[in-house]
């Protein structure tokens, strides 16, 4: 195990949030939902409770549990993907490696990798989803449940 893995927090590259220009090509890409300039800006990975914590741009602080992320995994070999069903629905149970979130990997400009302790890391989550996944007291109550 190379230092890295003991590494707990990190920052997104910011040479690439520094290069958010806003080009009609990046306006296009973007959700429309959301400020063209909200991006996460660090993340924290809480191992006790088991949760990542994402800082954003406008100030918000997002929660995610570790299952629940693992959970929502979009790819195709968890989700399905053209009618398939995935490998992955709410009765699924995980092995703790599973659920162990070693670290995140910006992708692009638009959206996150979580890299698990089981080597999974072809789930792609964009800024939008992350948001909309948040499960802080506000954006739970805002979303109603
Ligand atoms: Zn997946
Ligand atoms: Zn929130």
């Amino acid at each position: 195990m190379n230092t890295d893995a003991l590494r707990h927090e990190g920052n997104m590259c910011p040479a690439m949030l520094a290069a958010r220009t806003s080009s009609l090509c990046e306006q296009a890409m973007r959700p429309l939902s959301l400020p063209n300039d909200l991006a996460p800006t660090s993340y924290l990975m809480d191992e006790e409770n088991r949760q990542l914590f994402i800082s954003w741009s406008d100030g918000h602080e997002s929660v995610h549990p570790y299952e629940a992320l693992r959970r929502d995994c979009p790819c195709a070999w968890c989700a399905g993907e053209g009618g398939q069903k995935g490998s992955v629905d709410e009765q699924t149970v995980f092995t703790p490696e599973q659920t162990t979130l070693y670290e995140l990997q910006l992708v692009g400009r638009y959206g996150v990798t979580p890299v698990w302790g089981d080597g999974h890391h072809t789930g792609i989550y964009t800024f939008e989803r992350l948001r909309a996944t948040c499960a802080c007291a506000e954006c739970r109550a805002a979303r109603g449940k």
